[in-house]
């Protein structure tokens, strides 16, 4: 069994075939997906779509991009959200400078307010982090310990900067771009990530894997993740969905599966 720890199925592009992309996956062996919320609403998506698929469980949070729109009725509705049973993470937060569709302060603020109350509710957090490595550890750093753990979702960083979240206790998880030709320096990175560290995941519906960059992506493509670090590391596909699914049920509080 392969677990995806990053969809959006909750994405306009994906919700309306959940069942099509939920039985692709479950062709291919992936029968769990983390089902990540962005802001409010696609967050209380997420849940419900969760609540009616035995193969999903949710993550709720407000994406770096929403940071400019935070406020006190946002956190009482997340507030609820995180009651129900499904929820198994508290994401996506963090920073984006790439995009930069919030004010960088307000990202910031946003960032260390929501990992508060996912240590308030003793959830594991998923990061989002592009070209904010800096920022985004500095934020982790004042704000842990993390006893309850987290993702380096899409990890984007080199491998001299692992050390620094794995002393955090992080996950390090890995996406589409580890199959891209020219995506050196996560290639390095996923060949020093410790065994009992490692996750894969989709990222769907963005960030196609190859050979199918470009196109839709859907939680089954996750296999594609879990051969390019297979190859990487010199080990077996098997040894990769094994170690990462351990992993993935560890995290997220999902027990030994089934
Ligand atoms: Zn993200
Ligand atoms: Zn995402």
């Amino acid at each position: 069994m392969i677990v995806d720890t990053h969809a959006h199925l909750n994405d306009s592009r994906l919700a309306p075939d959940v069942d099509q992309w939920l039985q692709e996956a479950r062709a291919v062996d992936v029968k769990l997906i983390i089902n990540v919320g962005a802001d409010v609403e696609s967050s209380r998506l997420a849940v419900s779509q969760a609540a009616s698929h035995d193969e999903l469980v949710a993550a709720v949070g407000v994406h770096p991009h929403e940071a400019k729109s935070w406020n006190a009725q946002m956190e009482v509705d997340l507030l609820e959200l995180l009651e129900h049973p499904k929820v198994c993470a508290y994401g996506e937060i963090g920073l984006d400078y790439y995009y930069d569709f919030s004010p960088k302060h307000i990202q910031q603020e946003v960032f260390a307010a929501q990992l508060r109350i996912a240590k308030a509710k003793r959830l594991p957090v998923i990061i989002h982090d592009r070209d904010a490595h800096q920022d985004v550890l500095r934020i982790l750093e004042q704000n842990g310990p993390y006893p309850a753990g987290g993702v380096m979702h899409c990890y984007s960083g080199s491998a001299e900067m692992l050390p620094a979240y794995l002393d955090l206790g992080f996950c390090i998880s890995f996406a589409g771009p580890l199959t891209f030709r020219n995506a050196k320096r996560p290639a390095l990175a996923a060949a020093e990530v410790p065994d009992d560290r490692l996750l894969v995941e989709t990222d769907c519906p963005y960030l196609s894997p190859e050979p199918y960059r470009g196109k839709l992506n859907h939680p089954a493509r996750v296999v594609h993740i879990v051969e390019r670090l297979a190859e990487l590391r010199g080990v077996e596909f098997a040894t990769i969905a094994s170690q990462t699914t351990s992993n993935a049920l560890r995290l997220f509080g999902l027990g030994s599966g089934d």
